[in-house]
């Protein structure tokens, strides 16, 4: 294991520590870690525990990383680290270090994605962003398309000094309803909403996936709720991707909330559904016609330079 002294951090009196990289804003004794169990602090200063040891790497589509709009059919590094600050309260079992993770150096990762050939970088799961100094090197050594994958609770500051050297942030939204953040986590949904709008003013491409949770009422709620804010604050042109674990017998209701994303002005809401291609489809917002077809196993692409032969640009990184 590597450790690495941590950034955004303060020193406080009797070797206490107070980390200011996400607004848990844990205060942490000598000896103890943070909620995310990946920053300790040792001796009075903070170490990130995880640095140089993510869990895997992994070449794969970047659909698969429900990512629609950059670069189709290409295949990006994955690259998954271990913990999360979006821990679930009373969670005795959330112990990160007990994952099994590899040695691997920030260049390596990128001699990595040159050697598989890889179009970009997508740092994946559980959060990347509490393996800050780890992912930041990481993002600086590679010239590809980076991407993120984030639940976004980070601080604005340690957020704004990654976007030099990403493109694109896939975004995991679990609700619009505050108190499901507040909750089930101890954390704010407008400090996540809050990165988003930052991330966009700064020209970074979002993606937005959202997790159908079994309660479905609630959900049907969130979804016109997520849809109206992504209006207000993104744009129409940001895509939505609609997920459910178990979908088998909600299909319709699945296809019904993604009509009415669509009805209210979205213009690409993603379903990944069985025998449901248009659910994956790519239609242009002004001719309605297909622009990316999705299949299981292909894809046929009728963009020419980022645009629908009716001349219409389609957003995204291509
Ligand atoms: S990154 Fe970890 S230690 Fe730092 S404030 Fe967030 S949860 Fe606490």
């Amino acid at each position: 294991m590597t450790m690495k002294e941590a950034e955004f951090y303060k020193k406080l009196n009797d070797k206490k520590v107070h980390c200011t990289l996400c607004p848990h804003s844990c205060i942490i004794e000598n000896g103890e870690t943070g909620i995310c169990k990946v920053r300790m602090n040792v001796n009075g200063k903070l170490k990130n525990l995880l640095y140089n040891n993510p869990k895997k790497f992994y070449l794969r589509k970047i659909e698969d990383f429900s990512v629609y709009h950059v670069k189709p059919w290409s295949y990006f590094l994955g690259l998954d680290v271990s913990g999360t600050n979006l821990v679930l309260k009373n969670d005795d079992l959330y112990n990160p270090e007990e994952d099994e993770t590899i040695s691997l150096p920030s260049a390596k990762v990128y001699s990595e994605a040159e050697k598989k050939k890889a179009t970009g970088i997508i740092l994946n799961e559980d959060e990347p962003l509490i393996n800050y100094e780890y992912i930041k090197e990481v993002l600086k050594k590679s010239d590809k398309i980076n991407l993120l994958r984030t639940y976004g609770y980070v601080e604005e500051e340690p957020l704004l000094e990654l976007i030099p050297y990403l493109k694109g942030v896939v975004i995991d939204i679990k609700s619009m309803t505050p108190d499901f953040y507040e909750n089930f986590y101890s954390a704010d949904l407008d400090d996540i909403l809050s990165n988003l709008k930052l991330l966009k003013r700064h020209n970074i491409w979002i993606e937005v996936f959202f997790e159908i949770l079994p309660n479905m009422d609630e959900s049907v709620y969130d979804v016109r709720k997520l849809t109206a804010w992504i209006l207000n604050n993104l744009g129409a042109e940001t895509p939505l991707h609609i997920y459910a674990k178990d979908n088998t017998k909600i299909q319709d209701t699945l296809k019904k909330m993604r009509k009415t994303s669509m009805d209210a002005g979205m213009y690409y809401v993603y379903l990944d559904l069985p025998n449901f291609d248009e659910g994956r489809s790519t239609f242009c917002p002004n001719c309605k016609k297909i622009v990316i077809e999705r299949k299981s196993g292909a894809i046929i692409n009728s963009l020419l330079d980022g645009r629908c032969k009716c001349n219409r640009e389609i957003e995204g990184i291509w």
